[in-house]
């Protein structure tokens, strides 16, 4: 059983605090390894390494971090398979989505790259007689990263390399449920050139998280998880005066219209709705059937699922892995039942397949005749399960996004250019899908939902990271008039 130690400084550290947190293989139940949680001193070890790195990394030449960058990017892409080997083994991600994790997290790094243009300020020549007024963005510090279990390597790298390739240096503190895969890219960061103290990563739990949140020295936090413990994290982190981006739950729906093409939405579903297991804060656990397109639509999933492999995620046929642990899956158990007790139709029961051995595996489970009043459709889920919500038309599937307290994505299937571009406007969400079921922006975009899906003004990665990792700074400056300077200019009164 391996031991996943600290790493401050350039340094692994064992942790002292003696408290403890096992790690599971989800797919055998095994326990796989250990992390000590780490200690108040512990963080506060940490946050003076990032304090003494800054002083020097956030006057370091931009070509310098722009190489180390590159270095970094080469390394996390030569070593992808290592790091979808350690998601698989810990969160239990079948092999294609621990691959596709990597790969858009390389994306982040790949962006990162570019900051030299991205960080360019703006200049104006002349605002006054003598006077010229520019803007920089400068770092700001030590900022710390809190992640959640279901994507531990893509956000880290979410915003690992915006943080330091803006100048400041990172703490993470990762998932303590699959903290392996995070550990190894920190480790591939020191590989890069990154100076001791750039990059810290510390494992533990609220005790570490409440540290960071409120150590005077810790200037940002960017936050990914539960929409209560992002709620937690703001209200925390801003009473401390740190600028904090806090990304939380969701529950996304997909309207298909009349329309739409029922194989391309039927497959859409099936892939947003049991990819990963359901344990994606952008799969969708809604479909909003308008019209009478779910008596097409319903069977076309109801169809496709019967052909989903369910196994090990180290099993290359499997496209389903289990979910991340045997509480986790009687949750999600008993929101099926919940769902059959209100009223909704079960049209594929998880409950119903067999598996063998310790796993956390439950089957995936389609839901038809849903109602918003049920607890199936109120409460995010986070697991292979997929409600169908029946409407008359698409306004009232548009109201239904509205009335919805989350707002991450939202997609709209159909064929029908003006209903698309009507849905861009009216969607009551951050990201938004045409006939793109998991719309999540790419690495030059930025990433956000809105209502209880994020709290604080910045989206992450992309262009708002970089600029909720930096602070503007307004120089106005004037010099005298040229005429009169001791140097000779070759004016005639400077003779
Ligand atoms: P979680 O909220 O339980 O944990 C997230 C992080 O917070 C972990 O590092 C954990 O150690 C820490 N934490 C947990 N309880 C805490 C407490 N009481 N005080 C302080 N810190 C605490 O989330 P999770 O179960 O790891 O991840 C799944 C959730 O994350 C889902 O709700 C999912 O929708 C959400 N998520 C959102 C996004 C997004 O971009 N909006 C992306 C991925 C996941």
């Amino acid at each position: 059983m391996q031991e996943i130690h600290h790493l401050v400084d350039g340094q692994a550290k064992l942790g002292t605090s003696g408290n403890t947190a096992p790690v599971f293989n989800p797919a055998t139940g095994e326990q796989t390894g250990q992390i000590g949680l780490a200690s108040i001193e512990e963080v506060d070890q940490a946050v003076a390494s990032s304090k003494a790195a800054f002083q020097e990394w956030g006057t370091v030449s931009v070509a310098r971090r722009t190489k180390l960058l590159y270095n970094f990017r080469n390394l996390v892409e030569a070593n992808a398979d290592e790091i979808a080997r350690r998601l698989t083994a810990e969160h239990g991600k079948v092999g294609d989505d621990a691959r596709g994790e990597v790969a858009r997290g390389i994306e982040n790094i790949e962006f990162a790259c570019g900051v030299a243009e991205a960080l360019k300020g703006t200049h104006t020549e002349h605002a006054s007689t003598g006077v010229d007024v520019y803007s920089v963005r400068q770092p700001l510090g030590v900022c710390a990263g809190i992640t959640p279990f279901n994507f531990p390597a893509m956000v880290p790298l979410w915003m690992i390399p915006n943080a330091v390739a803006c100048g400041n240096t990172f703490i993470l503190k990762p998932s303590e449920r699959d903290p392996s895969a995070p550990r190894f890219i920190v480790e591939l960061a020191q590989e890069a050139g990154f100076p001791p103290g750039v990059i810290n990563m510390v494992n533990g739990d609220k005790v570490a998280v409440d540290r960071l949140l409120e150590h005077p020295d810790v200037k940002a936090v960017s936050f990914v998880g539960s929409t209560p413990i992002a709620k937690y994290v703001y209200a925390t982190g801003a009473a401390h005066g740190k600028r904090v981006q806090a990304l939380g739950g969701a529950k996304n729906h997909m309207i298909v219209l009349p329309d739409a093409d029922i194989n391309l939405a039927a497959d859409a579903a099936v892939s947003a709705a049991y990819g990963s297991a359901g344990e994606r804060c952008m799969a969708i656990s809604v479909v909003v059937a308008v019209g009478g397109v779910a008596n097409q639509l319903v069977p076309a999933i109801k169809e496709r699922m019967s052909k989903l492999v369910i196994g090990h995620g180290d099993d290359p046929a499997s496209e389903m892995g289990p979910v991340i642990t045997c509480e986790h899956r009687d949750r999600v158990a008993g929101y099926i039942a919940a769902g059959a007790e209100a009223g909704a139709d079960v049209v594929v029961d998880g409950r119903d397949f067999v598996f063998e051995g310790n796993g956390s595996f439950i089957g995936v489970s389609l839901l038809d005749n849903v109602t918003t009043d049920m607890s199936v459709y109120t409460d995010e889920i986070f697991g292979p399960v997929l409600c169908v919500v029946r409407v008359d038309t698409y306004a009232e599937g548009v109201q239904m996004i509205a009335d919805n307290d989350f707002g991450n994505g939202a997609a709209i299937f159909t064929r029908d250019g003006g209903a698309a571009r009507q849905f861009q406007q009216d969607a009551d969400a951050g990201m938004v899908g045409i006939n793109v079921p998991i719309p999540v922006p790419v690495g030059y975009h930025s990433f956000g939902g809105w209502k209880d899906s994020l709290f604080g003004d910045t989206t992450m990665y992309g262009p708002e990271g970089l600029r909720f990792y930096t602070r503007p700074k307004v120089v106005t400056s004037r010099w005298p008039d040229p005429s009169t300077s001791s140097v000779d200019l070759g004016f005639p009164q400077n003779n």
